[in-house]
């Protein structure tokens, strides 16, 4: 059967997450505030990203240098080399923004990859955000990783597996449309609470090794 790959960004593929240190960062904190009303799902992913987005007053070149700092998990490359060895493109699906996730994968030789998020737009003085995406009901994301996973599934027009991996609040759409779920952190708490069967992972290594000893791919 015909495996279908979404990674989570942000503290997965990216070892820290990106979006939180970059509003934390150029709001001097103010952003950690929203964050209690958005975990426990009274605020919309939306609303929360526009508002820690218009806290952000920074220069353009200010905000890239601060994408320095970031590195990916060690075990992704061979991830995706392991992936692609099995005829499958591992898909980025993010509730964070284009324009990190691209240089971040970029500067990693990955710039290839397809990635389905939000849109943040630099306009010199801060970030302004898009959402490209419309989500057919869900109205807790900004980009819907559940609905995505569905959708994809739904142009297979054949049966497929659909693996997930992630880290947080943010997959906690995806983990009912995935087949196989590997999470982490925050992910791997909301699914012990919600009786939801998961895989738990540290890093891209155990994850490509799971894949292999659960006879889905080959080495
Ligand atoms: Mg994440
Ligand atoms: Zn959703």
């Amino acid at each position: 059967m015909k495996t279908l790959v979404f990674c989570d960004f942000d503290g997965t593929i990216s070892r820290r997450d990106v979006g939180y240190n970059l509003y934390h960062h150029f709001s001097g904190g103010r952003n950690d505030l929203l964050l209690p009303d958005w975990k426990a799902g009274r605020m919309s992913s939306r609303e929360c990203l526009t508002r820690e987005a218009e806290m952000v007053t920074a220069k353009t070149e200010e905000i890239m240098a601060f994408l320095d700092q970031f590195t990916i998990d060690p075990g992704f490359p061979e991830f995706e080399s392991l992936c692609r060895r099995n005829g499958v493109e591992p898909i980025v699906v993010s509730d964070g923004l284009d324009f990190y996730i691209r240089h971040i994968l970029s500067r990693n030789n990955l710039g290839h990859l397809h990635v389905l998020s939000n849109i943040g737009h630099l306009d010199g003085a801060g970030i302004r955000i898009e959402f490209p995406r419309t989500n057919r009901e869900c109205r807790r994301c900004g980009n819907c990783k559940g609905e995505i996973i569905e959708e994809f599934r739904e142009r297979a027009g054949e049966p497929v597996t659909t693996v997930f991996v992630g880290d947080g609040y943010s997959d906690v759409c995806a983990t009912r449309a995935a087949d196989l779920l590997f999470a982490k952190k925050d992910l791997a708490r909301y699914c012990l609470e919600h009786g939801i069967a998961f895989t738990k992972f540290d890093t891209f290594f155990d994850v490509s090794r799971a894949l292999i000893d659960l006879g889905h791919w080959r080495a």
